[in-house]
């Protein structure tokens, strides 16, 4: 599916919950509210909204949240999506604080690849950053999706003064390990509006001054906007999302489903179009006219780096799936 800029649409990022077992300061602050259980879709829901989303030509899910493992059935909706005909690639990113636990299970239902959001290797600023000391939890499900094989991304968020300087041990990750560790720029969406976001060119020139002329990898890698680089000697790569400083929108490829049953065409602007409806009337043909209109929607860019009244998306970025 072709959008109007001439942009391939074939991912659908998909929150299966609004809520998260840590509570990282830009991203779940202490004073969100959760929804109701029953304002969420059920995971049959869910499914019903990607076997329709695989009709007019999304190929890749990601299931994320909120914290997508805490959610009863995480495991069965990712088996069903799986099972969709159309459906070419299931992910998940997760916090990683359970994932020790579900790494079997994820590795059985075939899971093509993991993200992990991890901003620092240091305990206590692990503590700092998320309001919970379980970084050894973390660390624990990583050595465990890499035994079982299953390709990992680590993802960082850095802050100024809390862990601007955490990169230099976050790209040991990638160093003697097939793993790719990329930084997100802080994007003014929620709390993340209270955070000035650092340049990854600035992390770049960094890891530059630091490992000598680094190698840009033109070839695409992954499904999103990320543009990768390697260290010499390194087995993983270094990769970049530069929200802010480097706008990507040309290349943007999705759509997002929130936990709600809205979806939305861009992570900037409120503008949704909600499948609530639809899905619980039954009518298959709706959901796919719905989700044809929120492609139709989809602007040519967001507007991150301009005046921030232009920014109309007010929910945090736990809600809508990141
Ligand atoms: N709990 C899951 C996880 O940790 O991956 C999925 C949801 S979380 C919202 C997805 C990603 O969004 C995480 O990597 C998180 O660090 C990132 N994130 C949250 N708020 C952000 C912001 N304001 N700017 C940039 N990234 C943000």
């Amino acid at each position: 599916m072709t959008d109007k800029y001439g942009r391939v649409i074939d991912y659908m990022r998909v929150s299966i919950i609004d809520r998260c077992n840590l509570r990282c300061q830009y991203c779940i602050p202490t004073d969100i509210e959760w929804l109701p259980p029953q304002e969420i879709l059920t995971l049959e829901e869910i499914a019903e909204i990607c076997r329709q989303a695989s009709l007019i030509g999304i190929r890749k899910i990601k299931i994320t949240g909120g914290e997508p493992l805490i959610r009863k059935g995480c495991i069965d909706l990712i088996r069903m999506i799986r099972a969709i005909p159309g459906i070419q690639q299931v992910t998940l990113t997760t916090n990683g604080v359970l994932l020790a636990q579900y790494a079997g299970q994820l590795y059985e239902e075939g899971l093509d690849a993991i993200n992990v959001s991890l901003d620092t290797l240091d305990r206590e600023k692990y503590i700092k950053i998320t309001g919970s000391d379980r970084l050894p939890d973390v660390l624990k499900g990583i050595s465990e999706m890499e035994r079982y094989k299953i390709p990992l991304k680590i993802n960082s968020v850095l802050q100024r003064g809390v862990n601007d300087e955490d990169w230099k041990d976050l790209i040991l990750l990638a160093k003697d390990r097939e793993i790719d560790v990329r930084f997100i720029e802080m994007m003014p969406i929620g709390h993340g509006k209270e955070f000035t976001s650092i340049s990854n060119e600035e992390i770049l020139q960094k890891i530059r001054a630091r490992y000598g002329q680094v190698e840009d990898i033109k070839k695409a890698r992954g499904n999103g906007p990320a543009t990768y680089c390697h260290i010499p000697g390194f087995k993983g790569n270094i990769g970049s999302i530069s929200a802010i400083h480097g706008k990507f929108c040309d290349g943007c490829n999705r759509i997002r489903l929130t936990s709600t049953g809205q979806i939305k065409p861009c992570l900037c602007y409120e503008d949704h179009i909600s499948l609530k409806e639809a899905i619980r009337n039954g009518s298959k043909e709706e959901i796919r006219r719905s989700l044809l209109m929120a492609i139709d929607k989809k602007p040519a860019g967001h507007c991150f780096n301009e005046d921030q009244e232009m920014i109309t998306e007010k929910h945090e970025m736990a809600q809508i799936g990141g």
